[in-house]
């Protein structure tokens, strides 16, 4: 019998996310597929799972799905290339694997998920993370796979305007996932292409421990989505870890307080946050962010914009 205790939220990205800039197509596009994302993870938790099996889970159907800045229509860099980042994290171990800069693996969160399942290394970059992949039998993909023309044409345009490094449209469209399983344990995982034209190997938030991504059955699992530079500076993760942790602040306390040191500094976003008791938490600073939850006993609570589902 397992305990009616588990939980899942999941997240397709903070931003400029309004009635007025999605159109139809993208507000229903996202809400199938955050639906579609927590059929996966709490099928997984219904029935007895663990956390880690259920954010992985419903993190891939996200990185398959264009409609999110994940694997499948991620962003493009400022040379027009796509380079994957993803990160996942197992409260009950604080195991963890982080990949960056992928760009022939289908699913970056099954090659994080792989890297922690090795062991020997947390965080690997570039081709030979894609190298480690193969020796791990995951399944490659083209850039003719992730690579949308939405994207394409956000490229474009960034280019033409001179852009430099920032997403065109504020939609930051990354994905992540955190869940408490019927056990009591707590996993995060978080996928993304970054920001629209980044370069020189630019890393956000997302895959680094600690920052976009973050584990500790004692406290909180966490997934990030923002300008990750910002979110990088204050360690969003670990830092609403330590505020409930060690001082013993709520998921809404510690959340929305961590978020402002990211906004005094100059950085938008929002988090997805799971803790040892009660249904997961979100918090954001821009207008909307894709998201969604579910609870053992309760109804799925899908929403994009700020005045919409809690
Ligand atoms: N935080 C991500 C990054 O900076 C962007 C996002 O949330 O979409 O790479």
């Amino acid at each position: 019998m397992t305990d009616p205790n588990w939980t899942i939220a999941v997240h397709g990205g903070a931003g400029r996310l309004t009635r007025q800039t999605l159109t139809p197509e993208q507000d229903a596009g996202a809400r199938a597929g955050l639906t579609a994302a927590i059929a996966a993870g709490s099928g997984i938790l219904v029935n007895g799972g663990s956390a880690l099996d259920a954010v992985e889970a419903a993190v891939r159907v996200l990185e398959d799905d264009p409609h999110f800045n994940a694997g499948r229509g991620a962003v493009l860099t400022h040379a027009g290339a796509i380079e994957l980042d993803a990160a996942i994290m197992d409260g009950a171990t604080r195991a963890a694997g982080a990949v960056t800069g992928v760009t022939a693996t289908r699913s970056p969160v099954a090659l994080a998920r792989a890297v922690m399942a090795d062991g020997r290394h947390v965080f690997l970059a570039g081709v030979a993370a894609d190298v480690f992949a193969d020796d791990q039998g995951l399944e490659r993909a083209t850039p003719g796979w992730f690579e949308t023309d939405e994207r394409r044409r956000q490229h474009a345009e960034l280019i033409a305007s001179g852009g430099d490094g920032f997403d065109v449209d504020m939609k930051y469209g990354t994905v992540g996932a955190v869940a408490r399983d019927a056990a009591g344990h707590l996993a995060a995982a978080t996928s993304t292409g970054g920001v629209t034209g980044k370069r020189w190997g630019r890393i956000g938030d997302s895959p680094v421990i600690g920052a976009g991504t973050w584990a500790d059955d004692r406290s909180v699992a966490v997934s990030c989505t923002g300008s990750g530079e910002y979110f990088l500076r204050v360690g969003v993760g670990h830092e609403i870890d330590g505020r409930v942790r060690l001082a013993g602040a709520t998921l809404p306390a510690a959340t929305d307080a961590v978020l402002a040191e990211v906004e005094a500094l100059g950085g938008t976003g929002g988090a997805i946050v799971v803790g040892r008791e009660g249904p997961a938490h979100w918090a954001f600073t821009t207008p909307g962010m894709s998201r969604g939850m579910l609870s053992a006993g309760g109804a799925a609570v899908v929403a994009i914009y700020g005045d919409e589902g809690g």
